[in-house]
């Protein structure tokens, strides 16, 4: 009997043995084509020789030691080539364990920002419906996602949750598609208004949704106004990237493509590729001062803080990002896939939106391609697909989200970088024959 406390009880999982390339084997010997990374996780791919020996190099050095006494080479590297590559002034580099750390700390820094720089009144969020940004209680406190937060409501903190930028399902027939990213952008300004901006500290967004929407992308001209309005009201502009940044969308960082740098940047799953647990939190130097020149201390933190083998996987990982010239290969691939998606799916009569930006793309499912109409929850289609597309050896990411009260089943797709064109064939076929089992 196992002592593994599982995700799912009812449905226990095979044991995972080895992973190659695109694909994962189970002790059976059963492959996957990994078509979702783990959540976005493994974007160089599985059994990298050259990551694993970095850590093992590393762990012959120096596996461990303690942030309260000692930084170390393979995290001072890290954050170096983090900035050298990051957009804006974002300065200093906070090395966690993952995601819902790194927005934790996000969190946390914008509150004493703002204390330390004498307007303690700032202390609301404003983030957003349909986002996630992790599972720890200030993180998904911060997520707009029902679902998730439903049995917790008690344990949350009071925050704002304006509508997504969500041209499908929000843009109306009489507007353009950069009117409606003006219109989106400037619910912002509307809540400002209604909970007092010298209330508030920060706007958190991911750039490009993932968990609970898939690959939902802002319209242009959306994140330029949700930064005019952030500078206008004093507050700060957290993106989180922990899913769509480190390449992922065909730039090493999300918001490049939007034009605009956050004040604080959260990454993870990429940044760590899988082959150790690592997050990021970056901010601006004007952040760091305003410490650095105050208390002198960030009111927070973890045993596993700026781990070095952590850090030193994570140097591995954006060195083969750049060196390996992946993230061209990230913008090629992903327009074949979305090519692929979109001649298998394009006029099937229960998808309604293909969507996406590099390798991170996104099918939205309805019961009407006509009204838009979400299937009935009850007939559980994201969870069907799922089961479907591991049976016959895929894996993908399906979900449920919720707007205006509506459920909607998407399909998230997250493959590794290394993708080749057989393998998006693969992927399509085997998506597309689990869509028809769970339908
Ligand atoms: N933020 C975003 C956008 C995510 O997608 C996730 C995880 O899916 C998180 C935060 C939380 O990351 P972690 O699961 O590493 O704590």
């Amino acid at each position: 009997m196992s002592h593994i406390f599982p995700r799912h009880t009812k449905q226990l999982p095979p044991v995972a043995a080895r992973g190659e390339g695109c694909y994962l084997y189970d002790t059976s010997g059963k492959q996957y084509l990994d078509a979702s990374g783990g959540a976005a996780v493994s974007c160089l791919g599985h059994g990298d020789k050259t990551i694993i020996e970095a850590v093992k190099a590393q762990l012959d050095k120096l596996a461990y030691a303690h942030t309260g006494f000692f930084t170390s080479e393979p995290a001072e590297t890290l954050a170096d080539l983090l900035i050298a590559h990051a957009p804006g002034d974002l300065d200093r580099v906070y090395l966690v364990s993952g995601g819902s750390e790194a927005m934790e700390a996000a969190l946390k820094l914008a509150r004493q920002y703002f204390v330390e720089k004498g307007e303690p009144k700032r202390g609301r969020l404003i983030a957003r419906k349909q986002s996630y940004h992790g599972n720890t209680m200030g993180a998904l406190s911060a997520g707009g996602n029902e679902w998730r937060r439903a049995q917790f409501a008690p344990l949350l903190i009071d925050m704002s949750h304006i509508d997504p930028c969500y041209e499908y399902r929000l843009k109306r027939d009489d507007e353009s598609l950069e009117e409606y990213g003006l219109r989106a952008a400037n619910l912002l300004e509307e809540e400002l208004l209604r909970v007092g901006p010298e209330n508030v500290m920060a706007f958190a967004a991911e750039p490009v949704v993932g968990a609970t929407v898939g690959a939902l992308t802002a319209a242009p001209g959306y994140f330029k106004r949700i930064r005019e309005i952030c500078d206008q009201y004093g507050i700060l502009l957290i993106l989180d990237e922990v899913m769509c940044g480190m390449g992922r969308t065909g730039s090493l960082f999300a918001c490049e493509q939007d034009g605009v740098t956050p004040d604080i940047l959260c990454i993870a799953k990429g940044l760590g590729a899988g082959y150790q647990p690592i997050g990021a939190m970056l901010c601006s130097r004007k952040i760091y001062e305003t410490i650095e020149n105050g208390s002198g201390f960030f009111q927070h933190g973890h045993t596993y803080l700026g781990h070095p083998t952590a850090a030193a996987a994570g140097v591995a990982v954006v060195s083969a990002l750049i060196g390996r010239n992946l993230i061209p290969q990230v913008q090629t691939q992903g327009a074949k896939l979305m090519a692929a998606l979109e001649a298998e799916f394009g006029q099937h009569p229960n998808v309604g939106d293909i969507r996406g930006r590099g390798l991170f793309q996104g099918v939205e499912l309805v019961a009407d391609r006509d009204t838009k109409a979400p299937f009935d929850p009850a007939r559980k289609i994201a969870g069907r697909i799922k089961t479907a597309a591991f049976e016959a050896g895929l894996i993908c990411y399906p979900m449920s989200g919720t707007i205006d009260g509506k459920t909607g089943d998407h399909v998230l797709l997250a493959p590794p970088f290394i993708i080749n064109d057989d393998q998006i064939d693969e992927l399509v076929q085997k998506l597309s024959g689990a869509i028809e089992t769970a339908l």
